[in-house]
């Protein structure tokens, strides 16, 4: 792309309706919120259990702010690795019950810093097809060699992996979808792994704090016997398990967990966190704060379980299907471009805030409405949004 040829490129996506526009939102986050100057009820943000804006965590960043300051003024091989830092690492791990974990600034910039440190060109990594970009530029990054398999086609995986001639080998996949909803068979993948002497990345952004540990198979992993040890209390040395926390934990950031040899590792030649400022410690105090409630308060889990089931019921005989996902994200598949845009903006006329996804995020003729649902919905909300569907499809 050269300077003068910008604007007709825009002009472009103006013509096939892929023109991206921010909105800008006033107020907290939420399943209210106030955004170009209207209200909305929102089924739009990956706040899944409506602590983005909850008092304890709010408190406890601002307690941490009059304490420790705002920025932690370097990176965490100098001197920004506070003990808060430390601390809720700690945590995260017993949480996740691996051995260690280490925080990163951003999801993508945790994938960018872990698969170049493990891989180089000699290297391999298959990914999902419908993996997060970051899980993709992650591997471009490392420049080992990236092969993409079909959707949950673990036969053409166990293949591809046979014949691989790479020195190092890593699976990497998404635990829930990020615009399909459905799950990854990790325990099965972690199989793949061990036979093919292969590392597995699980990049579970969207099921932290949302499944239960045992749904979303990262546990039952976690704890598979393995040959590369002799005990069988220690997790599995293969899996490297990473999560974001400003999805459902509602606050910012990510930590990759795994064995403590993984994490020194990372320490030392992961280049997303060594060149880069640690996040303020503030933030470390509102990720522990955000773990109490997550585990302290497991109705947040169940009204979302409640919802999804209110949700598959009330669409039944709209002339959208919702695509198979037990999660919290729920695609209501459109087809055309501009059929999801119209549905999207037909809501929106009626006070609802649902995104459409189109390509190139979703395959061609796959737009959708990606319904996010969220623990501070009500019942009445979701019974809100089936009458507009309904309103619409008439
Ligand atoms: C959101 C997301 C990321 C990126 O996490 P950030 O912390 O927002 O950078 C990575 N992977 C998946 C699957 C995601 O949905």
């Amino acid at each position: 792309m050269k300077p003068d040829q910008l604007r007709s490129a825009l002009a472009d996506l103006d013509h096939q309706g892929l023109r991206r526009r921010r909105r800008v939102l006033d107020g907290p986050q939420g399943v209210r919120v106030r955004v170009d100057g209207r209200d909305y009820l929102s089924f739009s943000s990956n706040d899944y259990l409506g602590l983005a804006n909850h008092p304890e965590i709010v408190s406890a960043a601002q307690l941490a702010a009059a304490r420790f300051g705002v920025g932690a003024g370097a990176a965490h091989l100098l001197t920004g690795h506070h003990r808060l830092h430390h601390e809720v690492e700690a945590e995260l791990a017993a949480f996740v019950g691996l051995p260690s974990a280490l925080l990163f600034s951003t999801g993508y910039m945790a994938s960018l810093g872990v698969i170049p440190a493990l891989l180089d060109r000699h290297g391999e990594v298959f990914e999902d097809r419908l993996n997060h970009a970051s899980l993709v530029d992650a591997a471009l990054l490392s420049r080992a060699k990236l092969t993409r398999y079909p959707h949950l086609d673990l036969a053409w995986l166990d293949r591809r992996l046979g014949e691989s001639e790479a020195q190092v080998k890593l699976i990497a996949t998404d635990t829930v979808f990020s615009m399909d909803g459905d799950l990854a068979p990790i325990p099965e993948l972690l199989a793949l792994a061990e036979k093919h002497d292969a590392w597995l990345y699980v990049d579970d952004a969207h099921g932290f704090g949302v499944l239960e540990r045992e749904a979303s198979g990262v546990r039952r992993a976690a704890e598979m016997p393995h040959a590369l040890s002799a005990s069988r209390l220690t997790p599995h040395p293969a899996l490297i398990y990473m999560a974001t926390l400003g999805k459902a934990a509602g606050v910012a950031g990510a930590f990759v967990v795994g064995t403590e040899e993984l994490v020194e590792w990372l320490v030392n030649r992961a280049r997303t966190y060594i060149y880069t400022t640690a996040q303020p410690p503030l933030l470390a105090a509102a990720v522990s704060a955000s773990l109490k409630l997550i585990a302290g308060e497991p109705w947040r889990r169940q009204r979302l379980t409640e919802l999804i089931a209110r949700l598959k019921a009330g669409v039944v005989g709209l002339p959208w299907p919702l695509m198979a996902s037990d999660s919290p994200i729920q695609p209501l598949l459109v087809g055309g471009n501009e059929d999801a845009v119209r549905l999207a903006e037909g809501l929106r006329a009626r006070g609802i805030l649902i995104p459409a996804i189109r390509p190139p995020t979703v395959p061609q003729g796959q737009a959708r409405l990606r319904i996010s649902l969220s623990a501070a919905h009500d019942v009445a909300d979701l019974d809100a949004l089936l009458a507009a569907l309904r309103e619409l499809a008439s």
